[in-house]
């Protein structure tokens, strides 16, 4: 039998490559850094990725397992005046209609084991450290209780996250993309005040005048809450970022008001400098995808979404080659760059609005103009296939609210 193809990292994209791969009888072999279950951050999906839990045969595992149903998003503000609501079943039918908030390592370990019934091999422990491609395959080098090994692979997929492998080995450059650097401070609560009926599992998007906050409700007891703000703000010296999150929610009426029972069910963690873009992602024999490709900032729960679905390019990549290739020409890997590229970049406008304090009112505004509702849902839902006529609507509102609030400052 052929070699199999290797992938490096067991998140949302390297499990999606791996099943999809297995599932259609390529041999697989996965190696993964950690031992499942392993904590992960990026805990609110997206209507949208439903799509590829489908396309993987992942989808009635994912259903089943019962997590906390998200049936829309919110935006308030910091003082608690103004809020909106969006529930994705008020445009979208089944199974778009609503989506779960998961813990990471339940959720991930459930998807590294449909790979594992799918057909692939899984080892866990194992550090991918080095990797050569030559004409007719990979060989990869990783280290597994405390041994050196090597594995032969026809293609190479990396999905390794935001410490990409095969980027960081061939020291390929990035690009922040023009969106400030920030730093999220974030850990699991007990007692958060949760939303009444309809809305009690939604995602809530506290804004701040510098900076967001998220809840996530993840089951009967416990809410993830995380702030994001400038990393300008955690290197000004005024505190800890823990000490800076509780000086936030103090200031804060809204979050005052939700956290006055809080207690911390974890410690703090931090995550830092996180947005940024591979500008070449594919070789010969190689492949990248998910984190380890890109990330855009995380306002609006897209990633593991676009890790999916760029798992799932990536292994049809290798599916439509020939048994006998002798790797990706350059037009082939740039134009799986790009198809990779588009797939994070449909949440960039959105990204920049919610940025800009002119175009938020493009998500606060109370009586949006007809369908311009139906669009937000549809982009906060994720839909890779926004019509035209949609994106166009929201983009001719942002331009409207934009400068309708250069008239009133002027
Ligand atoms: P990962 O999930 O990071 O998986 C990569 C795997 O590779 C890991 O298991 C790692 O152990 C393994 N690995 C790494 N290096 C090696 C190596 N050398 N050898 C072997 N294995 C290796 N996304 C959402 O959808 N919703 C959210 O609400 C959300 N919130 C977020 C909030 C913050 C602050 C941040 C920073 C991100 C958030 N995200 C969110 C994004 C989400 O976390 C990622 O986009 C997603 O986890 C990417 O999946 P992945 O499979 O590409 O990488």
């Amino acid at each position: 039998m052929s070699d199999p193809v290797i992938i490096v990292g067991g998140g949302p994209a390297g499990s999606a490559a791996a099943s999809l791969l297995a599932r259609s009888g390529k041999k697989v072999l996965l190696l993964e850094k950690e031992v499942f279950p392993r904590f992960h951050i990026g805990e609110s999906l997206l209507p949208f990725s439903h799509r590829v839990l489908m396309r993987i045969g992942a989808w009635e595992k994912v259903k089943n397992a019962g997590f906390m149903i998200k049936p829309g998003a919110e935006f308030v503000l910091s003082n608690g005046r103004s809020l909106r609501r969006f529930f994705f079943a008020d445009c979208l039918a089944e199974p778009y209609d609503k989506t779960f908030q998961v813990e990471r390592s339940r959720f991930d370990s459930l998807l590294l084991d449909h790979a594992k019934e799918s057909g692939a091999s899984v080892l866990l422990g194992a550090v991918a450290r080095g990797f050569q491609e030559g004409p007719d395959g990979v060989e990869v080098e990783y280290e597994r209780a405390g041994a050196i090994e090597r594995a032969r692979g026809q293609w190479l997929i990396d999905a390794t996250g935001r410490e990409p492998f095969v980027a960081k080995l061939l020291r390929l450059p990035k690009t922040d993309l023009g969106i400030p650097k920030k730093m999220a401070v974030y850990a699991h609560f007990r007692n958060v005040r949760r939303n009444p009926g309809r809305a009690a599992g939604n995602i809530t998007i506290v804004r701040l005048s510098n900076g967001w906050f998220w809840l996530i409700p993840l089951d009967e007891e416990k809410t993830s809450v995380g702030m994001v703000r400038p990393i300008s703000v955690f290197q000004s010296g005024k505190g800890s970022p823990p000490e800076l999150f509780e000086e936030t929610v103090r200031a804060s009426r809204e979050l005052r008001s939700r956290l006055e029972n809080a207690e911390a069910m974890s410690s703090y963690r931090t995550t830092a400098d996180y947005t940024y873009r591979l500008e070449c992602l594919g070789g010969s024999r190689w492949l990248a995808a998910g984190d380890a490709a890109g990330f855009l900032d995380p306002i609006f729960s897209s990633g593991v979404t676009v890790a999916l679905e760029s798992g799932v390019v990536a292994a049809e990549e290798i599916l439509s080659q020939p048994e006998d290739s002798s790797g990706l020409s350059p037009e082939q890997q740039c134009e799986f760059t790009c198809r990779i590229h588009a797939l994070a970049s449909r949440f960039a406008d959105m990204i920049q609005m919610f940025y800009d304090d002119r175009a938020f009112e493009v998500f606060m505004t109370p009586h949006p103009p007809s369908g311009m509702k139906d669009a937000m849902i549809h982009l906060l839902a994720g839909n890779p296939d926004l019509p035209l006529s949609l994106r166009l609507q929201v983009k001719l509102f942002y331009s409207l609210c934009a400068m309708q609030r250069r008239w009133r400052l002027a």
